[in-house]
Order: structure tokens, then C-alpha cells, then sequence
């Protein structure tokens, strides 16, 4: 079943999660819409890649908003014989003393443009295992530390040990984050001097050898993004043939860091823009992190009208989005009008069965969707509700939003009872629709259907967001704070607009919002000459999605990472 796959050597790329489509709930948000962006450019370059990743039955969860505006979370549930085949192939790693069995379905991502790849889904529901080792797999970012853990050595070590059961050559391994720098132990492991060759005090382990092997990405500068785990936790749970000795000299001395295991083991070490690689090269001094500014998949996140027309007149667009540079000669306004107008239309007939709001088409969107937590600050437009009203009567605005908050961060949950309460508050004056469920397909309709995407974090802490760069393949223009990718994609009145600049205070940003609305963006949306808006339009997809996409990132990735 696999020899399509092993014949020839692959990139090895491990994700605790991945957006395979949007009946797979195993992602929670960027991290896994830019996993599965990778595979599928992968794909679409013939650039030979095996994914690595848990199947997480339960997936991430079903949002539900109650009547009080806050968030209710189910579980996803998704049977994995729906989409993947199972393989049979099992191995084991040792946890808490016991052996867990790990087996894999093998789901095959198809290319519209030809070609195959196949994605490892490890699950350790298996009968070989006890009941609570059986649901190790099952929930994304689920449980407390210990589960996390485990799901780290499943993924890590598991992952490495069923590539090899499974066959594959693996010409260079992919960390997509830390949660999966386990691996690079089982790799030491398999890289070990015999002992009558290592002298006394030295490293039994061909370090070198293993960096060499090993790439890693590392996704954001919020701590609580970078996985640690005490040392206790770390001997009760994983028997590492490795002494702790060498752990900790590559791991750090109080904690396993993740992070710091995946910077030790990696030759390449990535941010996610050029900033975010700034911020990275001071966060962890003595490594040297490149910047491959993340990109989005054109197909996935183009919706039909926009595909239509490139189809038309940009032909070969997908495989080379380059080709899109050309669209501000090619394109005329009408027609770029038009298909936006329809991808607008399909945005407020899902906002109506989904969330019983009705919008109007004539008015402008303001789109503003991503995982509710403090720093990308959802409530940042509603700071002064007397100035957004006094906007509002003067330029009529709508607004869509959407977003999940982690199960455990209370404080992302309470965000969205508060925007619920906003929502009621500003009712009759602007209207504002809560779109629930921010997955996918919800996200397509986002970005495609608002007319402004806003986004307003809390600088540095985004490290490139994508959602901005899917509104740009359907030629929405940004209207957000100075970081991330926007840094390098923002240019004003030509590409969208910026808030504020990258190196003044914060506090001026909600102020510096609301002059952006009032005196540029709504007034050049509401000018008789729809010329204006349009050209802002085009700017979005000839400047920015023809270079922030994941074709470019894989080219790159290619080129500088995995042939280096
Ligand atoms: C693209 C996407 C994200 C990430 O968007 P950001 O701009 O990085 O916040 C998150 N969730 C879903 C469902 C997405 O499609």
C-alpha cells in the first residue's frame, strides 16, 4: 500500500496538528492550517513529504455560543475510516514502564493538480492497550501536563519508529513546533558511538550527525506557547534510553524545555516572519533563526469566484502564484467588484443560518476571526464604544466575528462573553454577527466575504498570522497593527492600511484605529468613485498574495532547509 510512498526519499514532517479538511477536525488554528498549507504546496511542487500526526479522534472541539454569549465546547468526533485507511504496522514506545502500542492511518492528500501524498495519523486506540493509554491520541491539546507529555513521546518518538517499521527514507526531518522534539531523541539514539570508541566525559552520540537531520520552526514568542516539563514528570513518564545527564545538557537544566531540545537539535531553525525572527535571535541568544515568512495555499483559500477568474485569466496561478502580480493590469474593476460581491453574498447567507444575524450587502464588513486569547485582542475596536458609534453614523460598518477559545484560558473565554455583551450593546447603531465555530470552511467565507480584515494583536506577539494573506487572495485588503507578516506585506493605501507604526507605545492603537476607519478606509469605501477601492483591491492580490503563499514557503523550505 506504501511503495508509492517508499520507493523514494522524504521530508519527514511532524505537526501535533494538521488542517486536512475541514471534516478532520485534528487542528486547532494556525499552526494546523499552515501544517496542512505546507503538505498541500508540498504537493502541488512534487516536493516529495511524509506528515506525521496524531489522529485525534475528538478533535479539537465544536464550538457552541449559549444564550448568555458564552463559549460551550463538544467534543469533534471523527471516525478516521471515513477518510484514512489503517496500516498495518505497529510499534511501541515505553511509557511509565509499560509498552504503548502505536499503529497509523494513512491518509492520502490529492493534489487538484496531480500528485500524492501521504499523511501518518498515529492512533493508540488499539486493544493491545490499557483504557487510558487507549486515549492518548484522542484530544487535541486535551488534558494537564502528563498527557501532554505523552502525547509528545507518541508523536516524537512513536512517529520516528513507525516511519522506519513503515520503510521510508528520510532525508531530512521537519519539526512544525516543539511538541515534536522528542524525535530528535529517538535520532540520537540511532546515532550512538559504540562504547569502546567514546572516551570518558565525551558525548556518546553523534550530535552532529543528528542536527544535520533535523529542521525546526518555531511558531510564536508567547511563553506559554513553548512546552516545559519538570524533570519528575519527565523520569516517572518516558524511559529514555538516553541518560538524563545528556537531556538536560540539551534540553535545559530545570526543565525540558522543548524549544530549547528542538533549537539544540536542529542545523536549520525558522521563525515565521522577519520579525518574529528578530524577536527569536534575542529570545534564545546563541542560535541562529532564519525567517521563511510563512504563506497560505492559493486553492484552499481562494474562494470560486476569485478561482473563476484567475482559471480565466491567470491560468496557471496555482502552481505559480507569481503569475498573480500581474492581475493589477489584467483584471478590471468590474469583474474583481463582481466576484467579490458574490463571495460577500455567500458570507451573510452563512452568518444567517449559522448565526441568525442578518447583514447588508451594501454596507462594508469588517471581518475580524482568530482564536480568542489576550494578545490578539478582540476587544481593541471596541475600546472608546462613543467614538466607534460616532464612526459608525457617519460611515455606516457591519461587523462579522469568529473565534475559539482554548478550553483552559479563561481569560480568551471571557473575551467572548464580553464581545456577546458588545454585540447587544452597540445593537441598532453597528450591527455585529459572532460567527460560531471558526474552522475552515468558516474561515473561507471570512476572509473572502469581508470587505476589511482587521486584526489588531499585541505587538510582538504575532508571529506572522495567515489569515490576513487568505483575504488577500480574494483581494481584501488588511487593516491592522504594524507585525508579523504585515511588517513586510503592509503597503499603505496600496495593499491595505497599518495601524499605529512598529515601535511607538501600545496604548495610542485603539486611537490610531479608529482615525484609519474614519478618515481613510471608510471614507475611500463610500467614495463615488468605486476606482479607489478597487485599486486597493488588486494591490491586495497582485502585492501580497502573489508572494505570501505557501508555494513560495515551500520553495524556500526547499531550497535553504532541507537541501542545505
Ligand atoms: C488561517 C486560520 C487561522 C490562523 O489565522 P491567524 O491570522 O494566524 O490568526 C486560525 N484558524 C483558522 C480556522 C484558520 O483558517
Amino acid at each position: 500500500m506504501l511503495d508509492e510512498y517508499t520507493h523514494q526519499p522524504r521530508i519527514a514532517y511532524f505537526s501535533m496538528e494538521i488542517a486536512l479538511r475541514n471534516e478532520i477536525p485534528t487542528y486547532s488554528g494556525g499552526l494546523g492550517v499552515l501544517a496542512g498549507d505546507t503538505l498541500r504546496s508540498a504537493t502541488d511542487l512534487d516536493l516529495p513529504l511524509v506528515a506525521v500526526s496524531l489522529v485525534s479522534r475528538a478533535g479539537y472541539f465544536r464550538q457552541e455560543i449559549d444564550a448568555h454569549g458564552r463559549q460551550v465546547e463538544h467534543p469533534a468526533m471523527w471516525d478516521p475510516r471515513d477518510w484514512a485507511r489503517p496500516l498495518n504496522a505497529k510499534i511501541a514506545v515505553t511509557i511509565e514502564g509499560r509498552a504503548v502500542w502505536i499503529g497509523a492511518w494513512l491518509y492520502e492528500h490529492e493534489s487538484h493538480l496531480g500528485g500524492r501524498q501521504p499523511v501518518l495519523l498515529l492512533d493508540t486506540d488499539l486493544d493491545e492497550n490499557l483504557a487510558e493509554d487507549r486515549e492518548i491520541t484522542h484530544y487535541l491539546y486535551g488534558g494537564d501536563d502528563v498527557y501532554r507529555f505523552k502525547q509528545e513521546i507518541v508523536l516524537g518518538v512513536g512517529g520516528a519508529r513507525l516511519l522506519r517499521a513503515l520503510d521510508f527514507e528520510i532525508l531530512q526531518y521537519h519539526m512544525n513546533e516543539g511538541h515534536s522534539a522528542l524525535l530528535g531523541l529517538e535520532l540520537l539514539r540511532r546515532h550512538e558511538y559504540p562504547p569502546e570508541n567514546v572516551r570518558p566525559g565525551e558525548s556518546p552520540y553523534d550530535l552532529p550527525r543528528v542536527r544535520e537531520l533535523c529542521n525546526f520552526t518555531t511558531h510564536t514568542p508567547v511563553e506559554a506557547g513553548h512546552d516545559r516539563f519538570s524533570y519528575d514528570l519527565v523520569q516517572r513518564v518516558l524511559n529514555a534510553s538516553i541518560d538524563l545527564a545528556a537531556i538536560k545538557r540539551l534540553a535545559g537544566e530545570d526543565k525540558l524545555n522543548m524549544t530549547r531540545l528542538a533549537l539544540n537539535l536542529s542545523e536549520y531553525v525558522n521563525g515565521v516572519a522577519k520579525r518574529h525572527a528578530e524577536v527569536s535571535n534575542r529570545m534564545f541568544p546563541g542560535y541562529r533563526v532564519h525567517a521563511i515568512t510563512n504563506g497560505v495555499h492559493p486553492f484552499t483559500w481562494t474562494s470560486e469566484p476569485f478561482r473563476k477568474l484567475y482559471d480565466h485569466h491567470l491560468p496557471s496561478w496555482c502552481h505559480e502564484p507569481e503569475q498573480l502580480v500581474r492581475a493589477d493590469c489584467c483584471l478590471s474593476e468590474a469583474v474583481i467588484q463582481e466576484a467579490h460581491q458574490q463571495a460577500k453574498l455567500a458570507l451573510i447567507e452563512r452568518v444567517r443560518a449559522r448565526a441568525g444575524a442578518s447583514l447588508d450587502p451594501g454596507l462594508p464588513i469588517l471581518g475580524f476571526a482568530r482564536r480568542m486569547t489576550a494578545y490578539k485582542r478582540p476587544d481593541l475596536l471596541f475600546t472608546d464604544l462613543e467614538r466607534l458609534q460616532a464612526i459608525a453614523r457617519k460611515h455606516p460598518f457591519q461587523i462579522v466575528l469568529a473565534g475559539k477559545a482554548h478550553p483552559h484560558d479563561e481569560g480568551g473565554k471571557r473575551l467572548i462573553e464580553q464581545l456577546h455583551a458588545l454585540m447587544r450593546q452597540l445593537e441598532g447603531v453597528v450591527p455585529i454577527a459572532f460567527l460560531p465555530d471558526y474552522d475552515m470552511d468558516n474561515a473561507r467565507a471570512l476572509v473572502a466575504g469581508a470587505d476589511v480584515w482587521l486584526n489588531t494583536p499585541l505587538r510582538p506577539y504575532e508571529a506572522s498570522g495567515t489569515s490576513g494573506m487568505k483575504a488577500a487572495f480574494n483581494g481584501v485588503p488588511s487593516l491592522s497593527i504594524l507585525d508579523g507578516w504585515w511588517i513586510e506585506g503592509c503597503i499603505e493605501g496600496v495593499t491595505g492600511w497599518a495601524i499605529g507604526n512598529d515601535t511607538g507605545a501600545d496604548d495610542g492603537d485603539a486611537a490610531a484605529l479608529y482615525d484609519k476607519l474614519e478618515q481613510v478606509v471608510l471614507p475611500l469605501y463610500y467614495d463615488p468613485d468605486r476606482g479607489g477601492w478597487a485599486r486597493v483591491m488588486k494591490g491586495a492580490i497582485s502585492k501580497s498574495a502573489s508572494y505570501f503563499n505557501s508555494s513560495r514557503m515551500m520553495r524556500r523550505y526547499a531550497a535553504e532547509a532541507y537541501l542545505r
